[in-house]
């Protein structure tokens, strides 16, 4: 026989946790699948940083892993019972809710998914060695670091995200190079004038980018044209992928509305899903901040609207 659960929390970033708190701490005893391999690890995407300079708080600054290891710390001081399991299946069409994992089965009241979403990376040869040593998905995240700051840097992508991310770092950087591998960006028209219209940033067109350079750090890129075939080699600090994000949502296809990209849709202004019940919080519903302080601050509005919803039932 199955467990029943007042509310499952399914995923273990600054969302997940920060929604197990506020439940636990109104006594909905939650219970959490903090995954596994799925979408990342237990703890999310910040167990994959180093220097963490912008989750208020901290004024120094904090590492990754262990900012996720006291928001854990937390949740788990107020009685949230976890296990270090992904979610596989669900449904969501009947009520109490089923969500199984490969060691067991859960009944849940109301659930809260806040699985994250991944940033696409395309598998460049040094890629592994170099990621967080100069390569990043997250301009806003990294950019200020003291390590790409009056120093090139680069992007990598051509739509509105790779504008934004191009347009941000031109706070820090001498110059942004913008590497597309095509002849027009993608980017919405406005993006577009601001970025052909911004000194500082340089569009490559036509360009592929081939490699990271460098012994420990990034020191430079390797691109390709694609239209002449020739390779060169520019000297940067830094090389920030723009190319998209992958929200971890497969397991809900078919139960749950997600948008034509994968992202759960929430009804305006509230963490509600398409299914009463079924509550959404932080970067698996949110392509546009995809930063710990709004997925911490939805993981809270969906916690508070599932101990509501929980209530009126
Ligand atoms: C390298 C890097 C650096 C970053 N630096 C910063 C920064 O400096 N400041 C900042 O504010 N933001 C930063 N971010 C962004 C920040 O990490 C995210 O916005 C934030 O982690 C999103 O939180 P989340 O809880 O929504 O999801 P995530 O942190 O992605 O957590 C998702 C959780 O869901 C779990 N999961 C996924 N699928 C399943 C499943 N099927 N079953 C069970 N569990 C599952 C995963 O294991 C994980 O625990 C950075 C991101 C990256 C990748």
């Amino acid at each position: 026989m199955a467990d029943k659960k007042n509310l499952v929390i399914i995923g273990s970033g600054p969302a997940g946790h920060t929604a197990a708190i506020y439940a636990a701490r109104a006594d909905l005893a939650p219970f959490m699948f903090e995954g596994y391999m799925k979408g990342g690890s237990a703890g999310g995407q910040l167990t994959t940083t180093t220097e963490v300079e912008n989750y208020p708080g901290f004024p120094e600054g904090i590492d990754g892993p262990e900012l996720m290891q006291l928001f854990r710390k937390q949740a788990a001081r107020f009685g949230t019972e976890m296990v270090m399991e992904d979610v596989e299946e669900v449904d969501f069409s009947k009520r109490p809710f089923r969500i199984r994992s490969s060691e067991r089965e859960v009944l849940a009241d109301a659930v809260i998914i806040a699985t994250g979403a991944t940033a696409r990376r395309m598998g460049v040869p040094s890629e592994e060695k170099m990621w967080n040593n100069g390569m990043s998905a997250c301009a806003v995240c990294d950019g200020a670091l003291p390590m790409f700051r009056n120093q090139p840097l680069m992007v990598i992508g051509g739509g509105d995200t790779a504008v934004e991310e191009a347009s941000y770092l031109t706070k820090f950087a001498t110059t942004v190079y913008l590497v597309h591998r095509r002849d027009e960006l993608r980017a919405s028209k406005i993006m577009q004038e601001r970025a052909l219209k911004n000194p500082k940033i340089e569009i490559i067109w036509d360009t592929v980018f081939e490699d990271a350079l460098g012994e420990d750090y990034v020191t430079g890129a390797r691109l390709k044209n694609i239209k002449t075939g020739e390779t060169r080699e520019v000297d940067v600090a830094g090389i920030f992928y723009a190319i998209g994000h992958t929200p971890n949502t497969d397991v809900f296809a078919g139960q749950i509305d997600l948008d034509p990209t994968g992202y759960i849709i929430v009804q305006p202004g509230t963490q509600q899903t398409s299914v009463e019940g079924v509550f959404a919080a932080g970067d698996v519903h949110d392509h546009k901040y995809r930063q710990a302080v709004t997925a911490a601050g939805t993981g809270c509005a969906a916690a508070l609207e599932a101990e509501r919803w929980l209530q009126e039932q």
